[in-house]
């Protein structure tokens, strides 16, 4: 029986397309720049987004991080707000790896206001560190996107305080299909981005890294120190290229699952979606812990080969859609949770 697994886009596997490119992908040693699929990749990501050159790297999390040890010093500040996955879920390898200050500010929805990144720039003091970078993640982790305006407000602000911007673009193309734009309209807005090619994109492993030749030049350096000089790697830089010909066009498809869904779950009572942050293919909820207890909601949906991630009392849910996701899983996993929601009655 199939498994409809909503924990996250990360579960999605390799598609036939990938995995025939991988078997026939030209392969050399990467350190030595003799990869050609990986070359490849490196040139298609970079014109894609914008920018003069891009980097494969082994994670979102290394990509990030990469980044800031490229655009800072230690003891430099960072600026991004409180929710931020560089700040939440890598860790703490900001302060390992590169020996920087996070300056969190709460926002609405994972966007800082404009004023408080104007506010918690340093001036020039010697009891201050510097502030060196600000950090954005769009789609953001809530589910919201941000629209171009606003990444535009940002980059303006960071150009006149000489701080660079740094995109966590893990779900790039997605909030680019959301805004309906090309990615590198995004990206303008920014020095550097990561991108994940492992997530709604299906590839098995990587993202990417693009930015100013000189910048990508550095990270490339920096990758080796941090043990990311990859050899053979265009075994799975050629699942990569697939991602980015392929399969950034029919995020739409996952979009319009999420959306789907949202609505059938929102009918049901003590169900409360967040629709303020639908925006991409993740579907963001509460559900009323009186009316259904967390682990049977969880552990009935298991039984019936759904998965979906633990959550506690009071916790929002989320429901991710993605490539191994069709409209006819959407509905069975709908008529499964209604089913849990009449057994309770
Ligand atoms: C998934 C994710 C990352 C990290 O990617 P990994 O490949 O899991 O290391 C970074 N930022 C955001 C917003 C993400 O969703």
């Amino acid at each position: 029986m199939k498994v409809i697994d909503l924990r996250s886009d990360t579960v999605t596997k390799p598609t036939e397309e990938m995995r025939k490119a991988i078997y026939d992908a030209a392969v050399g040693d990467d350190v030595y720049g003799d990869d050609p699929t990986v070359n490849e990749l490196e040139e298609f990501a970079a014109k894609l987004v914008g920018k003069e050159a891009a980097l494969f790297v082994p994670s979102g999390t290394f990509g990030n991080q990469v980044c800031i040890m490229t655009h800072t010093n230690r003891g430099d500040e960072v600026i991004l707000e409180s929710h931020a996955h560089i700040k939440r879920y890598e860790v703490g390898a900001a302060a390992v790896l590169s020996g920087v200050i996070l300056h969190t500010i709460d926002g609405i929805n994972g966007q800082m206001n404009i004023n408080d990144i104007k506010d918690a720039v340093r001036g020039d003091n010697i009891h201050y560190p510097s502030t060196r970078l600000i950090c954005l993640e769009n789609a953001n982790g809530s589910g919201k996107v941000f629209d171009l305006d606003y990444m535009e407000q940002v980059y303006e602000l960071a150009k006149k305080f000489d701080l660079k911007v740094h995109l966590d673009g893990a779900r790039l193309f997605n909030a680019a299909t959301f805004l309906n734009v090309e990615s590198k309209e995004i990206c303008k807005y920014v020095d550097s981005v990561t991108f994940c090619l492992s997530k709604g994109l299906a590839a098995p492993i990587g993202s990417i890294v693009a930015g100013s030749k000189e910048f990508i030049a550095k990270a490339r350096k920096n990758r080796k120190l941090m043990g990311g000089g990859m050899r053979q790697v265009g075994i799975i830089a050629a699942a990569g290229l697939v991602s980015l010909k392929k399969m950034i066009h029919r995020l739409n498809e996952d979009h319009d699952n999420a959306r789907l869904f949202a609505d059938l779950i929102s009918g049901l009572n003590g169900v409360e979606v967040f629709y303020e942050r639908l925006n991409i293919n993740m579907v963001f909820c509460n559900i009323d812990s009186k009316i259904i207890n967390e682990d049977y909601f969880v552990n009935e949906l298991k039984k019936q080969n759904i998965l979906v991630n633990g959550y506690r009392s009071g916790e929002e849910v989320r429901f991710a859609f993605h490539n191994d996701i069709s409209r006819e899983d959407v509905y069975t996993a709908f008529e499964a949770i209604k089913e849990i929601f009449k057994s309770v009655k």
